[in-house]
């Protein structure tokens, strides 16, 4: 029997602090994984590992990296034991190619996994792997990595990227308010998703001030580019978050499939 094509899923994470504070965001993500089969793994791309080369988490037990400072000591007590899936990341080695992944024994689940996973599957037993964002690489070379990771969800893997569409930090104010070019940007990248036009959410950089004011930096908004990749063009597309927060975050989530 074929199993059903796991959707994917891009999650705006925003503060880490959504880890262990209920609120809207927290409440999506959960309702957002009660919508979908349970997976038989999960591999994340975070916004928060980004590497020379693209790795993939290869450890038995990823270990819950605190990768944030000046936040309140129960987050840092926060642990999140998952176990780790060797057997999927050799199956990614395997599938982009031995000289282009390569495999990590030493990284573990940042906060971009493990506080959107700590709320979305709270027992912590679905093995969870993380590959890294490769620095080197230009926008497309994410997509197409992204692509080449498609079949991964016939097999029960559920793919996510953590980010934030809209991220500057430089610019963030700590309340629930938006600047208008998060907005905008937000607005752009939204319909485009809708209409299956990534061409141009690929190349951001030609979009205009109201862009490059929203990746500055990038990171955050590269997570997307995967999930968009492993996205078929007829696939349905919803948005379970939408919302604008400390001026320049963007906490829109996107489920495919
Ligand atoms: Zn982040």
């Amino acid at each position: 029997m074929v199993d059903a094509i796991m959707p994917a899923l891009f999650i705006g994470h925003g503060n880490p602090m959504n880890a262990i504070e209920d609120n809207e965001f927290s409440r999506l993500w959960k309702e957002a994984a009660r919508q979908i089969p349970k997976p038989k793994a999960i591999l994340c791309i975070s916004a928060h590992w980004e590497t020379q080369g693209t790795q993939v988490t290869a450890m038995e037990a990823p270990r819950t990296i605190h990768d944030f400072y000046g936040f309140p000591r129960p987050l840092f007590e926060k642990q999140y034991p998952t176990p780790g899936s060797p057997e999927l990341a050799t199956k990614i080695v395997e599938l982009v190619g031995e000289s282009k992944v390569l495999p990590d024994h030493s990284w573990g689940l940042d906060h971009g996994t493990w506080s959107v996973l700590c709320r979305m599957y709270p027992e912590a037993l679905v093995p969870v792997v993380q590959l890294s964002l490769d620095r080197t690489q230009e926008a497309a070379g994410h997509y197409s990595l992204g692509q080449q990771l498609r079949q991964l969800r016939q097999e029960g893997v559920l793919i996510i990227g953590s980010g934030n569409i809209v991220h500057n930090l430089r610019m963030v104010v700590w309340e629930d308010t938006a600047y208008d070019w998060a907005v905008e940007y937000d607005a752009k990248v939204a319909r485009w998703i809708l209409q299956h036009d990534h061409d141009p959410i690929i190349h951001y950089e030609k979009q205009g001030r109201a862009a490059m004011l929203s990746v500055n930096s990038a990171e955050h908004y590269l997570p997307l580019l995967y999930v968009l990749g492993v996205g078929g063009m007829d696939e349905p597309i919803s948005f379970f978050a939408d919302k604008l927060w400390g001026g320049s975050l963007s906490m829109r989530c996107v489920r495919i499939g």
